[in-house]
């Protein structure tokens, strides 16, 4: 490819992609392929000459298309949001055609002096302790690809800080028992990955139970330490979670952080997901306690508008964190400089231009931008919930915090909720996962995750989850008896071939068709619409709103 190919099929490569988030709206979220799908669309070997780029790009639209979970659908409110915006792309293309590996100042100075000026950026911009600023001395941040290399960079840290402690107090232990008698702690709320952080650490990580607010508190902390003391064992670590993945719950850092102080453990913080909304001074009371964190991580690739991957990870004692992860070698020489030497920071030798996108994404979208961003998230969680807690079928289980929202379907157990979130799922126009609460009930979680996420599209996702819900024999009753009601009153209407039809097949949707209303008003018969994946009869109620009752659920797109 020369450069005037270059530059065309670049040019084709922002079409397509401006194209493809111009149309992300209209596409079902979840795809229709089958497992393996893709080896049957593609030769069994690489092209023994090379292919044309126009097939290439073609292939976008046959090969993966088919393929793609849409994460920046507005009605994909699934896991946690997925930064993407355009600075972050713009910065990315830069990234990767200036492409260098920061493994040292000399390897890249531009690189690594950029990583530690955003990342002071960032702690102020948050609100945390001045003690992770790179110019405080001690501390300082790192950009790492996610939140468990974080834990797993951090719990290794304080490993080697307490075997080091314990080889000078007890020399006579053997090495085996000593690391035998390390323990961390969690809670039962914390992200999954982070027990295998600490499973590749080498470290127990007892997992803790939380309050029914999902929150792990510090009397429970307490008496865990007390205990593992009393059995002769080293507490070291203590991971609390700001934000958890379930019902984005808190840890009170202000209750941990005494424990933590009493008994010398090092206290990370994991805010993978909801560290972005601390742009917002009205959210930082969260923050309450931070002053005795040891180290504090969060995604800017989560909630930040930094596209994947781009974790910052700060510490505040640099000295401790990088004599576990020191490497050296001839060939890795480096001048000196006060500057950090991030090799010594993370995992990996190489290391993308990461702080690149973080510094555009900072400097486009300003502190507004940003604040701007992150209250509308919140606000259009909280619209949801609104409209959750007008169904009384449903009730919600963790109110809005942050853009998560866990519900459930009121009767019928978790078996009802778990159907719900499959027939929703099995449709494709909204995708949902579910929860486990601190009770261990099952909750439906519903994330507010794309950037282009409006008011009106959360009205449209809930009316497409309130659609699946199965009416248990008791309600269905119920709701007979109230269909009546309103039957004398209003009449129902009825009519087998109406333009809802057609403005269903078109739009997916027909409760607020105003020619239904007419038309089956006018002559006297139920409103009877089919949709892609539902024909249903439609029931005006005294409100003026349109309710549905699912007759038949399959794909009757075919048949249209
Ligand atoms: N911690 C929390 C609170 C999360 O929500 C997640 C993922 O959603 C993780 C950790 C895992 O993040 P990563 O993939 O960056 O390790």
């Amino acid at each position: 490819m020369d450069d005037i190919q270059f530059r065309s099929a670049a040019h084709e490569v922002i079409d397509y992609i401006l194209q493809y988030q111009r149309t992300v709206r209209d596409r079902p979220v979840l795809p229709s392929v089958e497992p393996g799908y893709l080896r049957r669309l593609v030769p069994s070997e690489a092209p023994p000459t090379p292919d044309r780029w126009t097939d290439v790009l073609a292939d976008m639209e046959r090969v993966i298309q088919p393929g793609m979970t849409h994460w920046h659908s507005p009605h994909f409110h699934a896991f946690c949001p997925l930064a993407n915006s355009p600075p972050a792309l713009l910065a990315e293309m830069l990234a990767h055609g200036l492409s260098c590996v920061g493994l040292s100042w000399e390897a890249a100075p531009a690189c690594l002096e950029l990583e530690v000026v955003v990342l002071d950026w960032l702690v102020r911009l948050l609100g945390l302790p001045e003690h992770f600023l790179s110019q405080s001395g001690a501390g300082g941040g790192v950009i790492t690809g996610s939140a468990t290399e974080g834990v797993l960079l951090t719990i290794t840290a304080a490993r080697e800080r307490a075997l080091k402690d314990l080889r000078r107090d007890q020399p006579d232990l053997d090495e085996a028992t000593a690391r035998g008698r390390l323990v961390s702690f969690t809670s039962a709320q914390a992200n999954p990955a982070i027990l295998k952080a600490a499973a590749s650490a080498a470290v127990r990580m007892r997992v803790l139970p939380t309050d029914d607010g999902c929150r792990l508190r510090g009397d429970t902390l307490q008496t865990a330490v007390e205990e593992e003391l009393a059995a002769g064992n080293v507490p070291i670590y203590v991971l609390a979670t700001l934000g958890t993945t379930g019902t984005c719950a808190f840890d009170p850092l202000d209750e941990l952080g005494a424990v933590c102080r009493q008994h010398e453990l090092w206290l990370h913080v994991d805010a993978a997901y909801a560290g972005a909304a601390f742009v917002c001074p009205e959210f930082r009371h969260l923050l309450n306690g931070v002053e005795e964190v040891t180290s504090f991580s969060f995604n800017a690739h989560k909630w930040m508008l930094v596209n994947f991957e781009c974790a910052a990870l700060w510490v505040r004692d640099s000295g401790t964190f990088t004599a576990a992860h020191k490497i050296d070698a001839p060939i890795l020489h480096t001048a000196e400089t006060t500057l950090p030497n991030f090799r010594n920071w993370s995992l990996a030798l190489g290391r993308r231009f990461r702080a690149l996108k973080l510094w555009f994404v900072l400097r486009l979208y300003g502190v507004s931008g940003l604040q701007e961003y992150i209250r509308g998230h919140v606000q259009l969680a909280r619209q949801f919930e609104e409209l959750v807690r007008r169904d009384d079928r449903f009730e919600v289980v963790a109110p809005a915090s942050m853009g998560v929202v866990c519900f459930r379907v009121r009767r019928g157990g978790d078996s009802a909720t778990e159907e719900l979130l499959r027939r929703v799922n099995d449709a494709k126009k909204v995708f949902i996962v579910k929860t486990t609460l601190a009770n261990g009930a099952l909750a439906a979680r519903f994330v507010v995750v794309s950037r282009v996420t409006t008011a009106e599209d959360v009205v449209t996702s809930w009316e497409e989850i309130r659609r699946h819900v199965q009416p248990n024999q008791e309600e269905s009753e119920a709701a007979m008896e109230g269909e009546e009601t309103v039957a004398q009153e209003e009449s129902i209407v009825t009519k087998e071939e109406t333009s809802a039809q057609e403005h269903s097949r078109v739009t997916g949707k027909v409760e607020t068709h105003p020619d239904v209303a007419e038309d089956c008003q006018s002559q006297g018969v139920p409103a009877c619409a089919t949709t892609r994946t539902a024909r249903m009869n439609l029931t005006r109620t005294k409100s003026g709103r349109w309710t549905e009752e699912i007759l038949a659920q399959r794909d009757f797109e075919a048949e249209m």
